[in-house]
């Protein structure tokens, strides 16, 4: 035994496993801030979590799931795409949900792209996607964007015979987006084998005419996959549930490449529970209608300069940079109301705001009244 734990002759005994090249160079995901300080219940507007909640009816089919803890889940959580499927009116075998939607931009990542391969994303994307590029060895490019707005040729520009996969967040993680025929221009001019990633994280907000979230894109061709989640409209973001609506062949390699049971059983009774509750839907919806544009006036009031939003948060610039920036973080979050901070997305000198319940935007708007001395 004392041989055994020494290890093999020859090999370095204090040798430990190591990972492989570039792991420890993928920078740890920042998620908001969750504490006040002193142990108060904050005032939580750093996430984009649903203003209301969850639905009632979703928290009750998670409490009777509880019944049957036991029991694995549904392989294919078979249930749970026929129920999107009827509410987006797409095809439920060409859907593949996952742990949050999180998880299914790695495995794109991981089914499209390896190392020497390049992943295309914005300069104030998703943070998420450098990191799952990363995490399969490929080499992560940034592109430019243009008034936090994402520029379709900027993006061609860096298209290479090693490009492999194309991350959009439309909307953006900065609330603007761009209209169905920028992404139409996109798909046209990218290579057919690469891999086009439509993340529509915060479609159920945007009311915008020209907006399409990439459902008549996936449908009409083989290279485009969208991705959605239940974390911000639906109020999930506990349970982690979100979906891809593919191709037939992608949706075949996500499905081999996820683990069996992905899907937690809570995660698919509350989903479609919440599906069904379309009068919760409805006042989720009405809610940003009504307080997004509240806030971007009051914040513009206040002499700061929001980015123009579809989604359900407001990201400002602060016009005395990062330093002024930090320092009313720093004001707002001794008064108990956590926002978010930007450096992460390469701008210090802003702080985005999800739409909170009415008294909680009226708190942060109060504080930073209080901050800018008005
Ligand atoms: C919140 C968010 C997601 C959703 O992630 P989940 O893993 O489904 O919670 C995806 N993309 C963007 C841009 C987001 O902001």
């Amino acid at each position: 035994m004392a041989n055994a734990l020494r290890g093999e002759p020859g090999r370095q005994p204090d040798s430990a496993p190591r990972p492989r090249p570039g792991v420890l160079n993928i920078p740890p995901y920042v998620a908001g801030r969750s504490a006040a300080p002193g142990g108060a219940k904050p005032i939580k507007l750093s996430s984009n979590e649903c203003a209301l909640g969850a639905s009632q009816k979703a928290m009750a089919a998670l409490r009777d799931a509880a019944a049957d803890l036991h029991r694995y889940p549904d392989s294919a959580a078979t249930a749970l795409r026929v129920a999107i499927g009827a509410f987006h009116g797409v095809e439920a075998d060409r859907l593949v949900c996952g742990d949050g939607s999180d998880e299914l931009l790695h495995l794109l990542v991981q089914g499209y792209a390896g190392p020497g391969d390049e992943v295309l994303y914005s300069e104030h994307g998703f943070v998420v996607y450098p990191m799952v590029a990363q995490a399969v060895g490929a080499t992560p490019v940034r592109c430019a964007e243009v008034n936090c707005r994402i520029d379709v040729d900027a993006m061609l520009a860096k298209v290479n015979p090693r490009t492999r996969v194309v991350f959009v967040a439309n909307p953006n993680s900065t609330g603007t987006y761009i209209p169905q025929a920028d992404v139409e221009r996109l798909r046209s001019k990218l290579p057919a084998d690469v891999l086009l990633v439509l993340d529509a994280a915060y479609a159920e907000f945007v009311e915008a005419h020209d907006y399409e979230p990439g459902i008549a894109m996936v449908r009409a061709t083989n290279n485009t996959v969208m991705t959605r989640t239940f974390s911000k409209a639906f109020g999930l973001a506990g349970v982690r549930l979100g979906w891809a609506y593919c191709p037939p062949a992608i949706a075949e390699v996500l499905n081999r490449l996820r683990a069996p049971f992905n899907v937690t059983l809570p995660a698919q009774r509350a989903g479609v529970a919440a599906l069904e509750d379309r009068e919760f839907f409805a006042a989720v919806r009405a809610h940003n209608g009504k307080w997004r544009p509240w806030l971007e006036k009051e914040l513009v009031a206040l002499g700061l300069d929001p980015v123009p939003s579809v989604a359900n948060f407001v990201l400002t610039r602060f016009p005395g940079g990062a330093a002024q920036a930090n320092a009313a973080n720093a004001h707002l979050t001794k008064r108990g109301v956590l926002v978010r901070e930007m450096t992460a997305y390469g701008l210090g000198d802003c702080l985005r705001i999800t739409v909170g319940r009415e008294d909680e935007l009226k708190a942060l708007v109060a504080g930073l009244k209080d901050f800018l001395g008005k």
